[in-house]
């Protein structure tokens, strides 16, 4: 964290004081009860920071590289991985959700090879220069890094849903608070397309929605969309979360190529291979609160201090 000391915050407090510095690496909404947090810096070093043998499992102060090479255990990382790239939404009982790239990296298939990149035989007699790329003498794992990642989240109670996200509601386009998007990693499939795992979210006066997608176009092969979609209305005590899985072959796309780069142009064009629709209810202390007036105090309490602890932050960065 000492990374972020001498980085420019914004901090914005959503009914009080209005603070906005440029560049940002980080930022802060408060929409009480949740706080909402972004950080974002450079991307992770290609090797160890600390020396030829890299730092140890255990080693508590291992660089970044190693903390995700440890990790992850890929016989190589994407282009690009941004591991400051995260975004934390925090319910003021506990309830976290967090979006970063080592726990999206973390659902990438090691050791075995999705069978439905059988495709991949296409792609290797199409890209002879790619064969070696391909044929890596190292242990096979999925080089399109497809995750099914759908967020961290704790302090929550996941059940199955039949209640959708109402996407006319987001469709209104009501005013945004809040907008900002992140990417956690990316590569370029040594120029044969691109896979690229993001996060966007944006706050209205009445909810939030979030919208973690990863993307996979293999030139000429295939494409692939895994969405996670988040939606909250403040008031409510859940957040519904929705995670869908399209993909196809290029041939059978019925669409104009120019939008193969087009994540959310193309989405609607390929077919649904997979859904899971949950309500993530947030554990929270009301239960306590209604049974024990000494809790009730104690919230009081609480939430002056955060008032003034965010009164500090303020001041901090003025
Ligand atoms: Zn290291």
């Amino acid at each position: 964290m000492e990374h972020f000391t001498q980085t420019m915050t914004a901090i914005k407090i959503h009914g009080g004081i209005d603070i906005l510095r440029l560049p940002v690496n980080q930022e802060e909404h408060i929409f009480p009860p949740w706080h909402i947090k972004y950080t974002q810096s450079h991307i992770l070093h290609s090797k160890c920071s600390k020396g030829e043998t890299g730092c140890s499992d255990n080693d508590g102060n291992a660089c970044q590289f190693c903390i995700f090479s440890n990790a992850l255990e890929l016989p190589h990382m994407p282009d690009m991985v941004f591991p400051n790239n995260i975004l934390t939404l925090k319910h003021q009982d506990g309830a976290t959700i967090q979006f970063n790239a080592l726990d999206a990296l973390k659902t990438v298939s090691n050791g075995k090879i999705n069978v439905q990149l059988a495709c991949a035989e296409v792609w290797k007699e199409s890209r002879s220069e790619s064969s070696e790329y391909l044929e890596e003498k190292v242990k096979p794992f999925d080089w399109t890094f497809t995750t099914t990642y759908t967020g961290t989240i704790s302090n929550f109670e996941i059940e199955e849903t039949n209640e959708r996200i109402d996407v006319d509601k987001l469709k209104r386009r009501d005013k945004i608070l809040f907008y900002h998007d992140l990417t956690l990693f990316e590569d370029e499939l040594h120029d044969n397309g691109i896979a690229v795992c993001s996060v966007k979210i944006r706050v209205m006066p009445s909810s939030f929605f979030i919208l973690l997608r990863y993307f996979l176009r293999i030139d000429g092969v295939m494409l692939r969309i895994n969405d996670t979609r988040i939606y909250h209305e403040f008031g409510q005590n859940y957040l519904l979360r929705e995670y869908t899985s399209r993909e196809a072959k290029v041939e059978q796309i019925n669409a104009p190529p120019s939008l193969f780069i087009e994540p959310s142009e193309i989405a609607p064009y390929l077919p649904l291979t997979g859904s899971r629709y949950h309500k993530l209810i947030i554990i929270t202390n009301k239960t306590e609160l209604a049974v024990d007036s000494e809790s009730i105090k104690e919230t009081v309490v609480n939430s002056a201090s955060v008032r003034t602890n965010a009164g500090d932050t303020e001041s901090s960065v003025t």
